[in-house]
Order: structure tokens, then sequence, then C-alpha cells
């Protein structure tokens, strides 16, 4: 583990350290509490802390208290050494935020079946944040192609597109639907049509930036979200997908897939209403354009425009 140990008696801190180390801990030393604030903020925190309880500038306990009133993650195991061994010190320190204590002088094999035990909580607080982590991910991604699910797609196009008006920025939209994919499924059978939504997803993120995002948005119809792109560059950025589509056929053993795809593109100025609904239905109405002017194709309708033919939107199984 990395263990801080802040005592400003070079006895003890070199006692300590000297033990810790040949532990098999990484050790992190300083003499007084403002040092040891500043280490318990830096990128590469400690997950075990031995304080001293009296220091020059700030004491344990005032350590203890600002590291338990910023937000808990990743946790840091707390324990007090302290010359002091009133039983109503004791309940201040604990109070304040520590985990355990030891009153000097102390026996070192104490020492280290507390450490022990405060790696027991660390490790299983490490677990929590990655089970938390894995849930978050879950919860967010769709399962079979890893791009956004629906729900996350459509948060980050809330978010950004608050964003973009804050800023003063455009951003665009491409809604992607794969062409006569239903003729796939029957042809290759439905794990090939998995697989050929997998590798598609694949070849839309080599076309895109870091912050643009890409969800599906509904069984093999996709919603990318450019941030901070004109109409020139979202028309571009989907011209790049259909490029990279047509370049080479989708292999899956003996069979070669030839997919192709239609996008519909919009893009929102700044100067438009921030409006999700009626931004989708520009992108989903050019590419209800695509789909009746024979498929494999682009098409862009201003946002502005959009808002006006709202009601003319045809559902696409009508096509
Ligand atoms: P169009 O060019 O008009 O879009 O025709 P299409 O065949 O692509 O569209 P349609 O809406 O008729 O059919 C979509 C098909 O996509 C039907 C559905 O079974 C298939 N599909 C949806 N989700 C999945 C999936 O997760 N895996 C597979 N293999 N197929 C899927
Ligand atoms: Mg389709
Ligand atoms: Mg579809």
């Amino acid at each position: 583990m990395r263990v801080l140990v802040a005592d400003d008696d070079p006895l003890t801190l070199h006692m300590v350290v000297y033990r810790l180390q040949q532990w098999g801990h990484e050790v992190v030393t300083c003499r007084d509490g403002e040092e040891a604030w500043n280490i318990l903020q830096s990128e590469s925190i400690p997950q075990v802390a031995i304080l001293d309880w009296m220091m020059p500038g700030l004491d344990g306990v005032q350590v203890c208290r600002k590291v338990r009133g910023q937000s808990g993650d990743p946790y840091v195991y707390i324990i007090l050494l302290t010359g002091r061994d009133d039983t109503q010190d004791l309940i201040a320190g604990l109070e304040a935020g520590a985990d355990d204590y030891l009153c000097k002088p102390f026996n070192l094999g104490e020492l280290e079946a507390r450490l022990r035990s405060g790696k027991r909580i660390v490790d299983l607080q490490a677990e929590l944040i990655a089970a938390r982590e894995t849930l978050r991910v879950q919860a967010m991604q769709d399962p079979l192609t890893k791009s956004l699910n629906h729900g996350a797609i459509m948060d980050y196009l809330h978010r950004e597109l608050a964003r973009a008006g804050r800023d003063n920025l455009p951003l665009s939209l491409i809604m992607v639907d794969l062409d006569k994919f239903k003729q796939v499924n029957d042809t290759f059978g439905h794990l090939a049509g998995d697989y050929v939504l997998v590798e598609t997803t694949r070849r839309f993120h080599e076309c895109l930036r870091p912050y643009d995002a890409i969800g599906r948005y509904g069984g093999e119809e996709f919603l990318i979200v450019l941030p901070g792109s004109d109409a020139e560059i979202a028309m571009k950025q989907a011209g790049r997908i259909q490029a990279l589509l047509q370049e080479e056929p989708i292999l899956i053993s003996d069979s070669a897939i030839a997919i192709t795809v239609s996008q519909g593109v919009t893009t929102w100025e700044p100067s438009c209403s921030e409006d999700v609904r009626s931004l989708i239905n520009a992108a989903d109405n050019a590419l209800y354009l695509v789909k009746s002017s024979g498929r494999n194709g682009v098409e862009f309708i201003a946002y502005d425009h959009a808002k006006q033919t709202e009601n003319l939107i045809v559902p696409r199984h009508d096509i």
C-alpha cells in the first residue's frame, strides 16, 4: 500500500518508515500537517495516512477533518498517532474522521495488525468503486455494440445542446440507418446481423473525434452527436462514414457482406431555439428523404426548416 506518515518527531518518523518499508509498503513522509494535507490532495493519494496528533501548523485531527470534509473518493484510511490516551481525546479524534488510533509509545506488532485491518477496508472500498463504475458503464452502454444506449445518447445530446447554447457554438446531428438490414438477417442469419452491427459501429467510431458521441438509437439506427460542428463539417463526417463502409465489405466466415447506410444530417445554430425534439425530427426527416430516394446517401435538412415541417414526418416503415 501507499502509506503517508506525518510526524514532527524525527525518531518516530524514522522508526515507522523503516518498518513500513520492511513490510513492503511504499512510504511518503512529511513533518507537519500542512504538508500532509497537500499530499492527501495530490494525484497519487496514499491509501493509508498515519498522522501524528501533535504537529506544527495543522494538527492530525485538523487534517482528519479536512480530509473527511472532501468528497470521499478514494477513501483514505487514517490512523492517528497520539501521546494522549484520555478517552475524551480519543473520542474527539475518531469523531474528526480517524478510523483508528495508536497511543505512543506503541508496539510495532500492533501497528502491523492495525495496518492489516486498514488494508481490508481500503481493498473493500476499491472493490466497491470498481463495481459502481461497472454498473455506471452498463447503465449507459448498449450491450451489443458497446456504443451509448438510447437514454445515454439522448442525455448527451441534451447536455451538449445546452453547452452549445452557452458557448455560442453550432452542434450537428447525424441519424444513420443501415439499409435493407432485414435482408442481412434473412440471408446470413441473426448472429451475422449482430456482428454487422458491431463492425459498423466500430467503423463509425474510426471516423469520430474524441468529443463526438454515438449511440444506438434503435435496432439498426444510430444517432451521432457532433458538438461544435457546423453543417459543412457534419456533411464531411457523413461522407467519411459512407466511404468507410463502402471501402470494404464486412467479412463473416466465407461471406462478404456489403453494407450501405442512409444518413440524415441537421445542424443547430446558436440563433435557433434549443429544442432537442425538433432537432431529432430534422435529422429524421433528412434520413426519410434518403430512404425514399433509393437509400445509400446523405441528406441535410436545416433545423429551422424542420420545425416548420415537423408534422409532415412519415413513419419510416411506411416507405
Ligand atoms: P431500410 O433500408 O428501410 O431501413 O430497411 P431495413 O430492413 O434496414 O429496415 P427494417 O426496419 O425493415 O428492419 C430492420 C431490421 O433490423 C429488422 C430487425 O430484426 C433488425 N434488427 C434490429 N435490431 C437487431 C439486432 O440487434 N440484431 C440483429 N441481428 N438484427 C436486428
Ligand atoms: Mg434499416
Ligand atoms: Mg431502422
